[in-house]
């Protein structure tokens, strides 16, 4: 059920509706539009008799919703949810998902040592990414593979926040990895192996930091959307996702990147998604053309693997770029996004002063 406010609508009013659904004894999701606030509810098993809610004042009306998501739909927010950073690190420079400018994360799969971390975060900060990247815990098909520093390599992307000015994106793969992430990054990604790890998505919907929900390996449109449901059914409304592609009989590259769920997910969702043409492709010459058309499409920003030395990386060196490839994948993009009347802003002035005076 949703129930929507009328335009005029007071805050008061809306906290009286809240307050009245607690005490039906469900949840009350209250998402602020540009139009009007629509209020989902959850922790309904079945319908919710609307008479007391429609009568209250500010109600404008009280809608069935069909569908078996509620708060990530449309019908529940009619407008793009922008998530926006403001970090004391940043300095009062506002970085935002979801509005006009395309969010880009870039850097390596997995953070080996400081030196690569340092050497790679410097690149993609001055080719003018926003966010960088980098597994400190690394899901990986081998329990022989490189497994990711810990907690270790998420103090070093913390010195990096601090020395560049880049906002942390960082994988959590379980309860305790969470709780770390949360505490260290700026955002939690749930990786593609997790999309459907229920008791974890519910905790990332009870954590602070917004939170990069990966599709997973073979989900559907609507396995994709639910998992968001899930992280947004416990409070946490900033949610980005994120196409990296999918399996199928293909075999020219390591996953099928599938470009059409962008448009199809602006369609049914006010969330942000970004693409990952790096996992997408699992080549690294793909990458770059790869890059150019998630833009093409619509997408709300790219997440790209990044190392200073590939060849020589603990994970997913094949499909990382070269710095100097990253410095002309950012040259192309910046053109795309102006033809669709979207930006990605240069390197402020006021984040170049946090690298030089970190001197
Ligand atoms: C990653 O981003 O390094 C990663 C492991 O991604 P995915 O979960 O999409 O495989
Ligand atoms: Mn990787």
């Amino acid at each position: 059920m949703l129930v929507v406010m009328q335009a005029q609508a007071t805050e008061e009013q809306v906290r009286a509706v809240c307050q009245k659904i607690e005490s039906l004894g469900y949840r009350p999701h209250s998402m602020p539009g540009a139009q009007r606030t629509a209020i989902g509810i959850t922790g309904n098993q079945g319908e919710v008799e609307s008479g007391t809610l429609e009568e209250m004042p500010g109600v404008q009306e009280v809608i069935r919703v069909s569908k078996p998501y509620k708060l990530v739909s449309r019908d529940t927010k009619p407008d793009n949810t922008v998530i926006k950073f403001s970090d004391s690190h940043l300095k009062g420079s506002l970085v935002t998902i979801g509005g006009p400018d395309l969010a880009i994360i870039a850097g390596p799969c997995g953070i080996e040592t400081r030196d690569q971390a340092f050497k790679t975060a410097e690149r993609v900060a001055s080719a003018g990414a926003q966010f960088f990247r980098g597994g400190a815990y690394k899901p990986r098909t081998s329990p022989y593979s490189f497994q990711g520093l810990g907690e270790e390599g998420l103090k070093i992307m913390a010195e990096i926040r601090d020395r560049f000015g880049l906002l942390i994106v960082t994988e959590a793969v379980d309860y305790e990895s969470l709780d770390l992430v949360d505490q260290y990054a700026d955002v939690i990604q749930i990786g593609a192996r997790n999309m459907q790890n229920f008791s974890l998505l519910k905790r990332a919907g009870r954590a602070r930091k917004p939170v990069l929900l990966k599709r997973g390996i073979s989900a559907t449109l609507e396995e994709f959307l639910m998992a968001a449901e899930y992280i947004m059914s416990e409070g946490n409304y900033n949610i980005v996702l994120c196409e990296r592609g999918v399996r199928t009989f293909a075999d020219h590259t390591r996953n099928t990147l599938d470009l059409s769920i962008v448009p199809a997910v602006q369609r049914l969702s006010h969330l942000p998604i970004v693409v990952d043409p790096s996992h997408g492709t699992g080549k690294r010459n793909k990458v770059t053309p790869l890059s150019r058309a998630a833009v093409a499409v619509g997408a709300d920003g790219l997440i790209v693997e990044v190392h200073h030395d590939p060849d020589r990386a603990l994970s997913d060196g094949m499909q990382s770029l070269y710095p100097d490839q990253f410095d002309a994948l950012m040259v192309q993009v910046r053109q795309i996004a102006a033809v669709l009347g979207r930006n990605i802003p240069t390197r402020s002035r006021v984040q170049a002063e946090v690298t030089s005076s970190a001197d």
